[in-house]
Formats: structure tokens, sequence, C-alpha cells
């Protein structure tokens, strides 16, 4: 709490710490919520990924186990866009009616949303009727956040060893502070033409990013490696700048939990809406309240909506609470005696006068 970073070098180090994690600035993250998250959840260790068969691999996997080797169940639609989906009918009954933007349709009583809280900012997706306020509310509340990690390509690496490298701008706090040498040991063979480094730019900064060229961002990155490793260094061959927010189908990259945004908050992101026996449920990684941001809540949120809709079907949907006008936290009042009160007003009176007397 008492932490206030004045220079570049504590700004990249708060930068690595919490921008570089939750993908915004602690100004705009929940201590209790999104600090809190990664209090209980870190490891001893931290891992990268570099396996080629990339991360989609484990759900392919997953997905033969019930669609087939080939996934060619006709229940399996892929590289299919919802347009609409219409819950019109909730109260009478009716099923909910998924409209595709080549113009299927499907409908069932129980549908479930993954859609990203940026999906659903954009309004990429028509709901029929307009989702309730305090649906809209929980939705405009949480943040979508963007974390674009860049990928730049040279002849030979000049750079060391070592993983990490940090840059302290002297000016903007979070421009292109944290870099990963992707030929670090353990990672990508050295000695190659593919040298890679990777550098994040997060939140405002890597939207800018994605509205500049790739060899705008690559000629950017370019002068600051100059300035971490000289003049000498040679030209990259070729970078990756990627671009989740204009991506209609991401909007972002993941959910983080503001400042301000209450548990009520949380739980009308997570309710369905609908009637009776016919529901919309929501889920994906931003309903889970311990493990938003990570692929583990939405693996668990996965897990939460399939057994709600097996209840349902089974006959016993469980109930939900939603908060249709939620105000502020609950909050338990802190009682002073009046000596205590006494002691404040004295403080106050002295920290004016001190003013008064550097005028
Ligand atoms: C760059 C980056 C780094 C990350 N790093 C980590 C990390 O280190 N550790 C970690 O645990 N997590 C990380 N994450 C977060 C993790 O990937 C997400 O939390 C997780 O993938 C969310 O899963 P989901 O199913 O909720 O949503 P998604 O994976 O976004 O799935 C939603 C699906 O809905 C589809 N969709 C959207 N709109 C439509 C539409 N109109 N019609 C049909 N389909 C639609 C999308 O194509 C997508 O397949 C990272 C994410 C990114 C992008």
């Amino acid at each position: 709490m008492d932490w206030i970073p004045t220079s570049p070098l504590q700004w990249a180090y708060e930068y690595y710490n919490v921008d570089w994690l939750f993908a915004q600035t602690p100004s705009e993250s929940s201590f209790a919520n999104a600090f809190g998250q990664e209090a209980g959840n870190a490891g001893d260790e931290d891992n990268f990924v570099i396996d080629q068969r990339g991360y989609k691999y484990i759900f392919v996997q997953e997905a033969r186990e019930i669609f087939g080797q080939n996934l060619e169940d006709p229940r399996l639609h892929l590289s299919t866009t919802v347009k609409t989906i219409d819950y019109s009918a909730a109260e009478s009954g009716g099923d909910i009616v998924v409209t595709t933007t080549d113009g299927q349709t499907f409908s069932a009583p129980h549908v479930i949303s993954t859609f990203s809280v940026g999906v659903l900012q954009n309004q990429d997706v028509n709901f029929v009727p307009k989702l309730p306020d305090w649906k809209k509310e929980a939705i405009f509340t949480f943040a979508m956040t963007t974390y674009q990690k860049i990928f730049i390509m040279f002849d030979e690496q000049f750079w060391g060893p070592e993983q990490y490298m940090m840059y302290a701008d002297p000016d903007q706090r979070g421009r292109y502070t944290v870099w990963q040498n992707i030929n670090a040991p353990g990672f990508f063979p050295q000695g190659t033409t593919a040298n890679l480094v990777m550098v994040t730019a997060i939140d405002d900064f890597a939207r800018r990013n994605e509205k500049l060229t790739d060899d705008e961002v690559k000629e950017e990155v370019y002068q600051i490696l100059k300035e971490m490793y000289g003049n000498d260094i040679p030209k990259p061959t070729d970078i990756l700048v990627p671009r989740w927010t204009l991506d209609p189908l991401y909007r972002g990259t993941y959910s983080n939990w503001p400042i301000g945004a209450t548990d009520q908050h949380h739980d009308n992101l997570g309710a369905p809406v609908g009637s009776g026996n016919t529901w919309l449920h929501f889920s994906g990684e931003a309903m889970s309240a311990e493990l938003f941001g990570y692929v583990q809540g939405a693996w668990d949120e996965g897990l939460n909506a399939a057994t709600t809709v097996a209840a349902c079907l089974g006959g016993k949907c469980p109930t939900v609470d939603v908060f249709e006008a939620v105000t502020t936290c609950a909050q338990t009042a802190t009682e002073f005696t009046r000596r205590d009160v006494g002691t404040k007003r004295k403080g106050m009176l002295a920290r004016r006068g001190g003013r008064r007397n550097r005028k």
C-alpha cells in the first residue's frame, strides 16, 4: 500500500510484478480480487510453453473422445460464427434459437455462451431480447485486457543467454519493458537463423500498437533494442504482431477484475438469463471468481456449466441469485471512541497549520 514508484527503474519493477500479469496497471486492478488471486495461486514454477502443436492440441485431443478421431461428428460445427441468440420464447416454454452468419439455425432449451467479455462488450452477437440491465452492467463492469506478445526474428543472437531482459523507458511507463529470449537454454535451439526475442505490450499501449503496421512496430522495437545493445545490432528479419482486440472472435486476450467491481457484479456476470426450463448459460474464464484470466478458470467454468445443464435436463435446475440493483460493497462500520475522534481532529488542525506555514 505504501509503494509509490517514481523512477523509471521502479516503474519497470512494478510493471513486471503487476501489469505483466494482469495486463492492466495497478490503478486499474482490484487489490482484493486480482492481486488476491495471484497471491493465492502463485506456484514455484513459471512455465513458458513452446510446444509447436499449439495450445489447441489439448482441446482437440479432448474433443476426439466425444466427436471421433477426425472430428467429423455432425453435431460439431467448427468455424461457424454465431450472429444472433434469440431467447424470447423462453417465458412461453419455447427453445432458444441460435442463428449463424451463414444462415444456419439451431434450437435447444439450454444454450451455453462462452464468448469473451470483450465479445459481449463489443456487441458482436445480438441477443433477442436485449440482455437485462443487471447483465449489461456486469459485462461492462469487468475489463477485457489486451496482452500482446510481439515476436521479433534476427539472423543472429546478439543478446545474452538469460531468459529475461528488462528495459526501463526514461519517459513512458510500460513501454516495451519485459523482453524474453526464446533461444534461452531449454527453449528454441541456439546457433540457427531463427533467433527470437519476444516483448510484451499491454492494455492501451498494446491497442495502440495494433493500429500500427508491422513495419512501424518493427522499427520501434529495433530502436529500443539499439538503446539496450548498441547501434551495431542487425536489423530484424521478421516480426509477429498479434492484434487480439481487432479480432471479432476475441476482442482482447483475457478478463481482469477492476477496482470497484463487487462480488455481486461477478455473480451477475455468470448468471443465466431465461425462464422456466429454458436458459441461456454464461461460461468462460471471466466467470471464474478464483481463476479468471486463466485456462484453468475457463476449464472449471466449462465443467460447471455442463454440470448445470445436465442437472436442468434431469429436472433439477439449480436456483440462481441475481442482483438487480447493485449499489456498493457492503461495509461494516468501525466505531471510534470519543477520545480517538478528539485525537484525529487535533491531527487535522495540525496539518492545516503546517500548510499555512509553508506559504
Ligand atoms: C496472449 C495470451 C496469453 C495468455 N497467457 C495465459 C497464461 O499464461 N496462462 C493461462 O492460464 N492463460 C493465459 N491466457 C488466457 C487463456 O488463454 C484464456 O483465459 C482462455 O483461453 C479462455 O478460454 P475461454 O474458453 O473462456 O475463451 P476463449 O478461449 O476465448 O474461447 C471462446 C471461443 O468463442 C469463440 N467465439 C467468439 N465469438 C464467436 C461467435 N460470434 N461465434 C462463434 N464462436 C465465437 C472464439 O473463437 C473462441 O474459440 C492467455 C491468453 C492470451 C490471448
